[in-house]
């Protein structure tokens, strides 16, 4: 069979078997097509039917999570954790919670991660969860009670060397400390169950800024490939939760000017430059919308999402350099790669998890817009996770600047190994499907090593 056919019939048969997932196909989608150079250089994969294998989860769990309102009603949401590939490691992902969130979303997310987590060069598999919960408007009580609930069955399920969650939309510090008091209240152990923890109780220095740093360091190596750098460079950054604060706070280290950010309501354009204090105050301390931004700087723009042009996402009609989508999924469209490709912006790296559609992505490649891909990009949250384990597990505590310039370091891996593959499959500088073909790589050999599992 013809790899192009191989590809066909997964992507066939990954569409009738589970209906309705359009996220989850668009993440498979994306990665096959990418692996068509190997698969035609090494037909094992074919043979050990890895395609067919890599697109099922190894498991899947799906709870009622029941909770009390402070009204006193009991409100009923839905939970997910989805193990999906422990070939190299136990699995490891976050949990998000969100309104959108449904199977296909977490599915998707969990195969992204597969090969993140692959990227890093840590053993560590692949996994997902959340819940369709809205944090927004819960009162403290409401949140706690709500994530205590949640672990009650997820508990079940995890272990240090099985399945370590994390954060991710909507799940912080705080979601995390309340999942981890219940989990040891439930079994009585203070065990390293989840990552992101608090500094007092086994969390990592450098893990909440990790994402952020991580994709700015990625985007420095694109960068330095061309003899570039980030000093002076104009950034526009979308979303407002830890990965876009931190990706302005060292683009601002780096000599960028960072000068949007956003929330689900609006987005502020600040042309001198995003203030960071006011930033996280609001959103880390206050927890409010970004409209108190354009309170406190009259001289921001605040553009609720109702008054976007049509079709568009207002953060990428901002003139830029270089873009920072760090919001959600399918946050850059077509018209919006257009609009910064007229403004002038020349990278785009993605903070967050597949949030350039196919047709934006095949738009930066046609026109030769540099594309630092998710996987790579961001993978320097997982790995600091991933240095959390490593911590709780030796009993160990690292400095802020260890784990920060280990961070570093494993961010360049990521981009020479996304670099060199790019360049072994004839295609040098297309680090989307040298990222992809490596993370599949070491995770597919070492499937076929561990037999029919
Ligand atoms: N949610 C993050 C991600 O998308 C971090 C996961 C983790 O730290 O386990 O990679």
């Amino acid at each position: 069979m013809s790899v192009q056919k191989y590809i066909h019939k997964v992507m066939k048969s990954t569409m009738e078997s589970t209906p309705g997932q359009a996220e989850f196909y668009q993440a498979v989608e994306e990665v096959l097509s990418t692996l068509e150079p190997l698969l035609q250089a090494e037909p094992k994969y074919d043979k050990y039917n890895i395609l067919e294998r890599i697109v099922i989860p190894e498991r899947q769990i799906l709870f009622r999570v029941v909770w009390m309102d402070d009204a006193g009603k009991i409100q009923t949401n839905i939970g997910y954790r989805v193990q999906f590939n422990s070939a190299i490691g136990p699995y490891k992902g976050g949990l998000r919670f969100h309104p959108s969130v449904n199977l296909g979303i977490i599915k998707f997310l969990g195969f992204e991660q597969i090969f993140k987590n692959s990227l890093t060069g840590l053993p560590i598999g692949g996994g997902k969860g959340g819940s369709n919960f809205d944090p927004k408007g819960k009162s403290e009580g409401e949140i706690m009670r709500f994530c205590q609930s949640f672990m009650t069955e997820l508990s079940k399920h995890i272990g240090e060397t099985k399945d370590v969650p994390a954060g991710d939309i909507g799940v912080g510090g705080r979601e995390i400390g309340y999942m981890f008091g219940e989990y040891k209240r439930i079994t009585g152990n203070f065990e390293g169950i989840l990552t992101g923890k608090g500094l007092n109780w086994g969390g990592s220095l450098a893990r909440t800024e990790a994402t952020g740093f991580g994709s700015v360091y990625f985007a420095e190596n694109i960068l330095a490939k061309r003899g570039d750098t980030l000093e002076g460079k104009v950034a526009t950054v979308s979303g407002s939760g830890n990965v876009a604060i931190y990706t302005i706070q060292k683009l601002y280290d780096l000599g960028a000017k960072p000068v949007t950010c956003s929330d689900s309501r609006g987005m502020i354009y600040h042309e001198k430059g995003i203030d960071l204090h006011t930033l996280k105050l609001i959103k880390e301390v206050e927890r409010k919308g970004l409209d108190e931004y354009a309170q406190i700087h009259k001289d921001a723009v605040y553009i609720p999402v109702g008054k976007y042009p049509e079709g568009t996402n207002a953060v990428w009609g901002v003139p830029c350099d270089i873009a920072f989508p760090s919001a959600t999924q399918n946050e850059l469209n077509f018209a919006d790669i257009k609009n910064l490709h007229k403004n002038g912006c020349i990278l785009v790296t993605e903070g967050a998890n597949m949030p350039s559609t196919p047709e934006a992505i095949h738009y930066m490649m046609e026109n030769k817009i540099m594309y630092g891909p998710a996987k790579a990009a961001n993978a320097g949250g997982v790995a600091t996770s991933q240095l959390e384990m490593s911590q709780n597990a030796s009993m160990a505590t690292w400095s802020f600047a260890e784990v920060d310039s280990k961070l570093n370091s494993i961010m360049k891996n990521i981009f020479n190994l996304s670099y060199e593959t790019s360049k072994e499959f004839g295609d040098e500088g297309n680090l989307m499907m040298g990222a992809n073909i490596a993370g599949f790589r070491k995770v597919a050999d070492s499937m076929i090593d561990q037999g029919a599992v």
